[in-house]
Formats: structure tokens, sequence, C-alpha cells
């Protein structure tokens, strides 16, 4: 978003939003000379746009069609339990979020907060 709005935001440094200017940086307090950088690009920032063009075509289809079925909630209460969307889809029914035994086999979170390529 940074990419493609941001020189609305500061017209007289525009060319400081070119997506190869652009970079994430994770910081973490737990190991603060180790932050992980990750650069961004034209290509990539092509590749997010035309996702996202996507995704807001679908919605716009999808609304255009005025169904109420396109926007389906689930039957599985345990993901709306860890859903962010609880409160506005009417279902804080589903109580709160139940901690689960960590899985082995899953990478430790803060291995999540990294991007998976690939
Ligand atoms: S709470 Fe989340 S998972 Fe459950 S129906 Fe709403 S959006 Fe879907």
């Amino acid at each position: 978003m940074l990419a493609q709005g941001g020189a609305a935001l500061l017209p007289e440094a525009a060319e400081a939003f070119a997506p190869d200017r652009l970079s994430f940086t994770y910081w973490y307090a737990a190991d603060p000379d180790q932050p992980r950088v990750i650069a961004y690009d034209a290509a990539a920032h092509r590749r997010n746009w035309a996702e996202l063009e996507g995704m807001v075509a679908e919605i716009d289809r999808l609304m255009a069609a005025g169904t109420a079925d396109a926007w389906p909630l689930t039957d599985d209460l345990a993901e709306c339990r860890r859903c962010a969307y609880q409160a506005l889809t009417g279902r804080l029914s589903a109580g709160e979020a139940v901690l689960e035994a960590p899985d082995e086999d899953e990478p430790p979170l803060d291995e999540w907060l990294e991007p998976q390529w690939g």
C-alpha cells in the first residue's frame, strides 16, 4: 500500500515510495542484533497489486450479485474461537479461544512471523 499510495501522502518525496526503495523490518526485542529485513521491488509490487485487484474484483462481483450466500459463516465454531472477527459476524457466543497444546511439527511462533517464500 505504501508503494501504491505513499506518494499521495508525501508528494514532494514521491520517489521515496518506489518499490525498490521499500523494505520491511522485523525487529525482535529478544534478538535485537538480528533484524529480519524483507526487501521489496517493482516485480513483487506488480504481483501483489494484481492479487489485491483480483480480490477487490471478486468482492465487487459478490456484492453485485447481492446474495446473502456470498458470505457464508462457517459451521465450525472452533474456527470462530480463533477468529478475530467474532464480534463482526455475531459469533461471540463461540466463546474464548481455547489454548491448544503446541504441535511439535509446527515451527515456533516466532517463525510464523517470518514470510514464507515459494
Ligand atoms: S467468527 Fe470468523 S470464522 Fe467464525 S464465521 Fe465469523 S469470520 Fe468466519
